[in-house]
């Protein structure tokens, strides 16, 4: 006997939803899954009337339910945003220029204007070279901030008001493992918010109105909305760490669906005790991009590029920050250090 919608009691249901276990019809998944997000972003005054939103654009699955969703939301409940996509090219022959093609091809689905802003006119560096000077061991430590900043620029170029990111629940449960795993309290503190209000200049407010969004769930309504995403991994993808995090994260889900939920809300309500030191934000005095150090990540990590010393940015190496600011020669064996690199 076909199992019937748990919501319309009229149709067959085709799918366990993997976030509450109940079995839907098609219509009905959809309707749930788009109403959850738009009670995420009513529930947290995401946006304003009138306002310009970036949506970061991958051509992934996760930015690509992304886009339909806002556009759809903003329609059926007026919310009076204008919607543009932003995306990134990293360089990276083989998986980038793959991806952006499915951007483009977003553009014309969703009728939506599309901004690119590369590595390479950024900054002088694909990552494809970048890969070539430090190998396959940190190449995702240059590729998150270069991006980090390149989606900032991007979105200046656009005049938006505020970006969103595709971040799903899975996203910020792993990071928040992540976190905990290193003992990073900055980062724990910040990585579950929702939103980020602008902490400078050069810096755009972000926001994850996926944040609640379960990734079976993103697969699956892309999958039964017939979207049009890219599948591939990157190939210069190993970012072990992370890898570590997401299969312990699938292995809870397994057993629990709700660990999910569960970690994010622990997440959440995490608190610093008082006395604790913050590092304390600051600008770049290179670029004028935020840093609670007096190089950002962004430029030590471009100098060591530019130099011929990959290893400049990874680790602890602060105080040589400080003399190659002050363009003190280093000593023979400091750029020994920092020239090593283990691929
Ligand atoms: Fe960049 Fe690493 Fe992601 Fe590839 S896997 S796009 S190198 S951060
Ligand atoms: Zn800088």
């Amino acid at each position: 006997m076909p199992v019937l919608c748990s919501s319309c009691s009229e149709k067959r249901a085709v799918l366990k939803r993997p976030k509450t276990g109940h079995s839907l019809c098609k219509a009905c998944f959809f309707w749930a899954f788009e109403e959850e997000v738009h009670r995420t972003i009513v529930a947290a005054k995401l946006f304003r009337p009138g306002e310009t939103v970036g949506i970061a654009a991958s051509g992934g699955k996760d930015s690509t339910v992304l886009a339909h969703v806002m556009k759809l939301l903003n329609e059926r409940h007026g919310y009076g945003l204008e919607l543009m996509l932003i995306s990134v090219d990293e360089g990276i022959t083989g998986y980038r220029d793959d991806s952006l093609e499915t951007v483009k091809r977003n553009q014309q689905q969703y009728e939506l204007p599309l901004k690119i802003v590369s590595y390479e006119e950024l900054y002088g560096w694909t990552m494809d070279a970048i890969v070539k000077q430090v190998g396959l061991k940190n190449n995702c430590t240059f590729c998150g901030v270069f991006r980090r900043q390149a989606l900032d620029r991007g979105a200046i170029m656009l005049k938006v008001d505020k970006i969103c990111t595709g971040h799903n629940a899975d996203d910020v449960a792993e990071t928040v493992l992540m976190n905990i795993l290193r003992g990073d309290i900055a980062r724990l503190r910040r990585c579950t918010a929702i939103s980020t209000a602008s902490e400078g200049d050069g810096v755009v407010p972000r926001c994850k109105p996926l944040k609640y969004a379960y990734e079976k769930e993103i697969v699956l309504y892309a999958y039964f909305k017939k979207l049009d995403y890219f599948s591939t991994e990157c190939i210069y993808s190993p970012n072990a760490y992370r890898g570590y995090a997401r299969t312990f994260l699938k292995d809870l889900e397994s057993i629990r669906p709700s660990s999910i939920m569960d970690i994010i809300h622990s997440g959440e309500n995490l608190s610093v005790r008082e006395g604790v030191k913050m590092p304390v934000q600051g600008t770049c005095s290179r670029c004028g991009y935020i840093s609670s150090q007096a190089l950002c990540k962004s430029c030590v990590l471009l100098e060591g590029l530019n130099r011929g010393l990959p290893k400049l940015g990874i680790g602890k190496h602060h105080r040589l920050h400080e003399k190659i600011l002050s363009q003190q020669p280093l000593t023979e064996q400091e750029e020994r250090k920092l020239k090593s690199v283990d691929f």
